[in-house]
């Protein structure tokens, strides 16, 4: 008897030293690789994250960076397509998700958002010889008889460019009909140059990048709201968002956030 007890006791010493290292073995922020933060974008969306050559650049990949620094991260970057960010988030293939994403509620329902640190809105970029001049000339027909013409919107699938635009006429949207998601920005605007579609909805400043980066387009004026952009963390690593919080705060106090963005976006 007294045998199994000093076996069961070596059997708990050696489980609590198995413990033990384990959690040495995972880094402060709890993130899914020891030593590494895995950020997942989508780099077709300048100037927040694009590539040159085989590196990715942007406002996102700098401050995204400098945060990895902080909390003595190395950073590692993931481009996958919009709409697979969040779900790689919550199931932990991926420690945040940083791709000019809007803080939504629908969002908030699944993942955690970070403080925020830029603000988009939502532009139409139509053709320079376009006849339409804002949002509403997309419709004709006054009251009840309110229609879309026969026009289509290119998107970028998932953003909420997309989702304001799929929605109903009722609620300030085009309908699915008239809207053609694309996987990335660019091969929304290319849809565009080739007379595939209308006009195209995208976030402002990737709007400038892309009429600035091919001919013949023109960016219209909107009454969509301002968004706020934020990291996206899953809610299973609420320590990591704290980290991010705080990193992101001192980013911001010493001016290291308005640095980067002032170098990417001119005022
Ligand atoms: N801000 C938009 C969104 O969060 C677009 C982001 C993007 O295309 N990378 O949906």
């Amino acid at each position: 008897m007294k045998k199994i007890t000093k076996i069961l006791a070596i059997i708990m010493v050696l489980a609590m030293t198995a413990c033990l290292f384990a959690s040495c073995g995972k880094s402060a922020s709890g993130t899914a690789t020891e030593g590494v933060l895995v950020m997942a974008t989508n780099a077709s969306f300048p100037p927040y994250e694009y590539t040159e050559g085989d590196d990715f650049a942007g406002i996102d990949v700098e401050i995204a960076g400098l945060i990895a620094e902080e909390l003595g991260l190395e950073l590692k970057i993931e481009d996958v397509e919009f709409g697979s960010i969040i779900g790689g988030v919550q199931s932990g293939k991926f420690d945040m998700g940083m791709a000019g994403m809007t803080v939504t509620e629908e969002r908030l329902k699944t993942v955690n958002f970070s403080d925020t640190y830029a603000k988009g809105v939502q532009s139409i970029i139509v053709k320079e010889t376009s006849s339409f001049n804002s949002f509403d000339d997309f419709f004709e027909g006054e009251g009840d008889d309110k229609q879309v013409k026969n026009i289509k919107v290119g998107v970028q699938q998932d953003t909420t460019g997309d989702i304001y635009c799929s929605d109903t006429v009722e609620n300030g949207g085009l309908g699915t009909d008239h809207v053609i998601q694309y996987k990335t920005g660019n091969d929304a605007v290319q849809a565009l140059v080739a007379g595939k579609v209308d006009a195209v909805i995208i976030d402002n400043e990737p709007a400038k990048s892309y009429v600035a980066a091919n001919k013949g387009l023109r960016i219209l004026d909107t009454a969509y709201a301002e968004e706020d952009y934020a990291i996206c963390i899953s809610k299973d690593n609420p320590e990591l968002l704290e980290e991010i919080n705080s990193a992101l705060s001192k980013l911001k106090s010493s001016g290291k956030v308005d640095e980067i963005i002032s170098k990417y976006i001119a005022a």
